[in-house]
């Protein structure tokens, strides 16, 4: 096996568990890997320090696997990695079947992401490590996950570009998805765009839009970035008095409404356009709302766009804020890892304050479940809200 060595000092890190290493990080290889390849990394002492898959491309030149000398990661090692991560989302099955499987680096399995919808498995090969090996987790995913008509390669978007990886697309096993899969989560039913562009169905927020149903009983309730309307399903079966959805994809707009429909709701209005235009105008037009969802794209992709980010989640919370009746509530969402907890918080004072009302954090939320936040890699910490009384 290939060996490489780290510059002095640099093992610090690694030697915490965190798995990724950066290529400035490394000085000495003993061969040349192939992309994806496992290498033995060493500390510049020569002492032992982790495997991990080797990623000629990208800046995060290994992402490791095993710190244990004397374990080789083989087909083996990879099947226990996934009885472990399909371990972890057996208790959900009774809730839903649209949930993530493997979180990647959160589940040890740097760079493989496997969302489960309905019968369906949407696999993303993110890193070289995870895409060499596509035919094995293929294999392996057969293997362990029951009842499945199907799985499919969605490999695409920012991380694969930046991994010099192209996008991949087609059906690996079995008969390809029909245009909508049927889902259910909580007692709800959703048509999921298994095929679409974009990620079918946020599963990241299951536990979140229980929790917010539970206050919109007798709201009328605006759900701004709706995508496929979960928040406004949910607060619809917690008997809201209506929803508005708002949202820039008119598809996104109908695929809301459907879902709506299905479970036997009517939407009040839909509004296609940008929220910080849409916030503003229902303002203007003196429209009030018993909850107001807020749960944007991921504004700070970068840490250098966090400052930029923490304005448009400030005039986000400030007019949202305005929309809310006295003794109502804001269900304030950021996706934004870059953006912490504190820093969130703090956005939602300011806009409060701005606002000229009192705002009671009753609720913290953060990533359903099935997206385990690894504590020896804060990154997989992403997803973070606030549920508040605003009076
Ligand atoms: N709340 C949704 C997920 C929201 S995803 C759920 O529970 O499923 C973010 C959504 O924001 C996407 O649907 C996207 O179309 C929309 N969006 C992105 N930028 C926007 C903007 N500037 N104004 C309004 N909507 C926007």
């Amino acid at each position: 096996m290939i060996t490489c060595f780290l510059a002095p000092g640099r093992e610090k890190l690694a030697l915490n568990h965190h798995p990724w290493v950066f290529s400035g990080a490394l000085v000495r290889w003993t061969g040349t890997p192939e992309a994806g390849e496992v290498v033995r990394v060493c500390a510049s002492d020569g002492r032992f320090v982790a495997l991990g898959q080797f990623n000629p491309g990208s800046k995060i030149r290994l992402r490791l696997l095993e710190w244990n000398e004397g374990i080789s990661v083989d087909t083996a090692w990879y099947a226990a990695r996934l009885d472990e991560a399909l371990a972890l989302r057996r208790p959900l099955e009774h809730a839903t079947d649209v949930l993530r499987l493997v979180f990647a680096e959160a589940d040890g399995l740097p760079g493989l992401v496997v969302d489960k919808v309905g019968a369906w498995l949407v696999v993303q090969f993110l890193t070289a490590g995870a895409d060499r090996l596509k035919q094995e987790w293929t294999q392996l995913l057969r293997e362990k996950v029951h009842g499945l008509k199907g799985i499919v390669e969605k490999s695409d978007g920012d991380g694969r570009k930046m991994e010099g990886l192209e996008e991949s697309h087609g059906v690996l096993w079995g008969e390809a998805p029909p245009a909508r899969v049927r889902v259910r989560e909580n007692g709800a039913l959703f048509d999921v765009e298994v095929g679409a562009q974009k990620t079918g169905f946020y599963s990241d927020q299951r536990d979140n839009r229980f929790f917010v149903a539970q206050v919109a009983s007798g709201a009328r309730v605006l759900d701004a970035f709706c995508y496929t309307g979960g928040f406004a399903v949910h607060a619809m079966r917690g008997k809201a008095s209506s929803v508005v959805l708002a949202d820039s994809s008119a598809e996104a707009l109908t695929a809301a409404r459907h879902n709506l429909e299905m479970n036997g709701f009517v939407p009040e209005r839909l509004v296609e356009g940008d929220a910080f235009t849409t916030l503003r105008d229902l303002k203007k037009s003196g429209e009030r709302f018993g909850l107001v969802v807020l749960d944007p794209p991921k504004l700070a992709p970068t840490r250098e766009s966090v400052e930029r980010a923490l304005r448009g989640y400030k005039d986000l919370n400030l007019q949202a804020l305005a929309l809310v009746e006295r003794g109502g509530w804001l269900a304030s969402f950021s996706c934004s890892g870059a953006v912490d907890e504190k820093m969130f918080q703090d956005v939602v004072a300011f806009a409060a304050k701005d606002a000229g009302r009192t705002v009671q954090v009753v609720r913290r939320f953060s990533q359903a479940p099935c997206h385990p936040v690894r504590t020896s890699m804060p990154e997989s910490f992403y997803l973070k809200g606030l549920l508040a009384r605003v009076l």
